[in-house]
């Protein structure tokens, strides 16, 4: 017996009944298949996240299209939270960064606009801490914390270690200068600035970074600082890429924070430089002999 083929029938030549069966194995697979990658629900007795985005290397000498300028247009005004703050470390005294007149003035700018400075290096280039003498060490934190006071009016308490890289020298000679060392849970790594500085896994970089953080955020293993568990989110200013990109990058991260089950505060990105210096500073790190996750192959290569 032949059933009459519908324009609408996937199954035309097929008996009702057996169409029927298909039907429904093909339903109960979709199904399936829906609830394998429907994403974790948010566990509402674990506080929400807030991002605390920071910005390693800047800022940018560029007298042109300049990364840093865009990054601060696209903090101050972006559809998903106009006038979010955030932390720079910054080069103070790097020629193609804090130690040219357009690095000056942004400096000027990011203390200005609410952000709040943290310290890099003070040296011409990106010295690696590890590496410099222990009186030329000495003397860039000097240089820096000086440079960093003069724009911001108070010390600056924060440092990040070109490389990711300290010890318990480094470590040491950072809290004689009343600095406290924050590394990061998620990285854009987006570091390199020359040549191909995109990158077509930066969703899925991301997320998987999240996954772990959420680990931890189960466990309870990250603090609540004002309400909300901080998650300290690494970009490089200097990467044109990623200025072209700020705004999608906020997106993206809302959006993964949502797939890995993490519910975020209605103000999921901070507004308040005093709030991100107080989550910062519960953040920083306590020991400088304690294992430490470092993005990408750091941990690799310096341990
Ligand atoms: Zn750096």
């Amino acid at each position: 017996m032949r059933y009459p083929a519908t324009p609408t029938s996937i199954f035309p030549q097929v008996p009702q009944p057996i169409r029927l069966s298909a039907f429904a194995l093909l339903t109960i697979g979709l199904l399936s298949a829906c609830a394998a990658i429907a994403p974790p629900q948010p566990n509402p007795a674990i506080d929400p996240i807030r991002f605390l985005l920071s910005f390693d290397d800047g800022p940018s000498a560029s007298p042109d299209n300049n990364p840093t300028e865009q990054i601060l247009d696209s903090l101050a005004d972006n559809p998903i939270q106009p006038g979010i703050k955030a932390l720079f470390f910054v080069q103070t005294r790097a020629t193609r960064a804090g130690g040219s007149p357009q690095g000056q003035a942004l400096l000027r700018r990011q203390q200005r606009e609410g952000h709040l400075l943290g310290f890099h290096t003070a040296t011409p280039g990106h010295a690696n801490h590890r590496f410099l003498d222990p009186a030329v060490l000495k003397q860039s934190l000097k240089d820096g914390v000086a440079d960093l006071t003069a724009i911001s009016g108070t010390a600056p308490r924060l440092v990040r270690p070109p490389f990711w890289n300290y010890d318990a020298r480094t470590f040491a000679a950072d809290q004689t200068h009343g600095l406290r060392l924050l590394l990061t849970d998620l990285s854009a790594n987006d570091g390199k600035t020359w040549g191909i500085n995109g990158s077509l896994r930066r969703r899925s970089n991301l997320r998987d970074q999240l996954a772990l953080a959420a680990q931890q955020i189960n466990v309870g293993a990250l603090p609540t600082v004002d309400g909300v568990i901080p998650v300290v989110v690494t970009f490089h200013d200097l990467n044109t890429y990623t200025a072209r990109h700020m705004q999608e990058y906020l997106q993206i991260l809302l959006d993964v924070a949502a797939e890995v089950g993490l519910a975020t505060d209605k103000q999921p990105f901070y507004g308040h430089r005093d709030a991100l210096q107080r989550a910062a500073l519960k953040r920083a790190l306590g020991d400088p002999l304690q294992y430490a996750r470092l993005p990408g192959l750091w941990n690799w290569l310096w341990n």
